[in-house]
């Protein structure tokens, strides 16, 4: 039995995660797999029913899981009020807490029929293929002190990583490289700050247990650059918190496509799947939301959590056969696209079903 949570949260991420459903239901039954599916609340939808953002409920319900299928939280009301105390993002970033999630996982790929929507030239985009590894509880989020001082003229945050950090979050990167190219760069500023010189220093460590994984080190403004210029070059890419922050949503922009970018979260036991969209509270409700990132995430579940990478793959050739069909939604429509082809979210979703039935 596999056990999944699912969080779908505020906006579209209860549509989106319901198509997502529909996909890991049509493929549990082509390889005869028991999923049981337990519907939580966080964000604003929790708030209302319980002033909680992150219910005790949720939490069990989270922890006794293999896996979350989260949508996303947030809502205009909050967006407005920076000043209330309570508030959705809360519940994610505790139970990113509470459940040591300490490796964000980000597949960058490009959809050769989606390469238009790149801001970059199809030439350079063309087959790039990139996983980042970025810490996500350590680092200068989160280290201590983190005050003002001096009457307030003077503002202090605290970039620290202790060893063990490093360690854990490069095995997984390592482990990444070994099923793909086997080709990892580890990002870090190592020619100013200590602790990117600690960074380095234990990921090359970590690299005597991988022998076949080649590995490189590039700092972080280079990598900005690269990451523009070349993106083919990369293969797996490693970095701590705030550079992985800035470089994943600088690499998003090599496909163009919020609509179509999943992400994992992972710990040493449950792992949590979520599209790299927010709730897009201005789409909410109106059916055209794009499911591909929620599905991707689900994909990713499969490779991940469950290690069956034929399912996820399968999954991944539906809805690139779907669009190579000219099938899109509104955001990743362009001027050549019939209007009979623009679907909303579970007209598409139909046509993602159909072929992996085909698969
Ligand atoms: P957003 O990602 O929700 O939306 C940005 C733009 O992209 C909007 O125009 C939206 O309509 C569009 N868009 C996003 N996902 C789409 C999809 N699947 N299909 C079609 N169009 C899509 O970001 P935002 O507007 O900055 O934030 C809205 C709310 O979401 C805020 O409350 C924010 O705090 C929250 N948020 C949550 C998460 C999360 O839960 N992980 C992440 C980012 C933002």
């Amino acid at each position: 039995m596999k056990k999944i949570a699912i969080i779908a949260g505020d906006g579209i991420g209860p549509e989106v995660t319901e198509c997502s459903r529909f996909l890991l239901e049509k493929i549990a039954k082509q390889y005869s797999w028991q999923f049981s599916f337990e519907e939580v609340l966080m964000g604003h939808v929790a708030i209302e029913a319980t002033g909680n953002p992150l219910p005790e409920e949720t939490l069990a319900a989270c922890r006794r899981s293999d896996a979350i299928l989260f949508g996303a939280v947030g809502h205009p009301y909050y967006d407005d009020n920076p000043q209330l105390k309570v508030r959705p993002e809360q519940g994610l970033l505790k139970l990113r807490k509470e459940l040591g999630l300490y490796a964000n996982v980000r597949p960058i790929q490009v959809f050769p029929e989606l390469s238009a929507a790149s801001p970059l030239k199809t030439e350079i985009i063309a087959g790039a293929d990139i996983v980042f590894f970025r810490e996500l509880t350590g680092g200068i989020y989160f280290g201590q002190p983190r005050e003002r001082q001096n009457n307030g003229n003077t503002a202090l945050d605290t970039m620290i990583y202790h060893r063990y950090e490093v360690e854990r979050i490069a095995r997984k990167a390592f482990e990444a490289a070994m099923q793909r190219q086997k080709r990892l760069c580890s990002v870090d500023k190592a020619n100013v700050l200590e602790s990117s010189r600690l960074w380095r220093e234990t990921v090359n460590q970590i690299a005597e247990e991988y022998p076949e994984v080649s590995l490189s080190h590039m700092f972080v403004d280079n990598a900005a650059m690269q990451l523009i210029k070349n993106p083919k070059q990369f293969d797996v890419v490693l970095t701590g918190n705030m550079f992985g922050d800035i470089l994943t949503d600088e690499a998003s922009q090599i496909t163009g496509s919020l609509g179509m970018l999943p992400s994992a979260s992972l710990g040493d036991s449950v792992g949590l799947y979520e599209p790299i969209h927010g709730s897009a509270p201005d789409i909410a409700g109106k059916k055209i939301a794009n499911p591909m990132a929620s599905m991707l995430s689900a994909a990713l579940m499969l490779d991940l959590t469950y290690g069956e990478i034929k399912a996820g793959n399968q999954i991944r050739r539906a809805i690139q056969k779907t669009l190579q069909g000219g099938y899109r939604t509104a955001d990743i429509a362009d001027k050549e696209t019939p209007k009979e082809k623009i679907l909303d979210t579970y007209q598409i979703t139909t046509e993602i079903l159909q072929r992996l039935e085909n698969e």
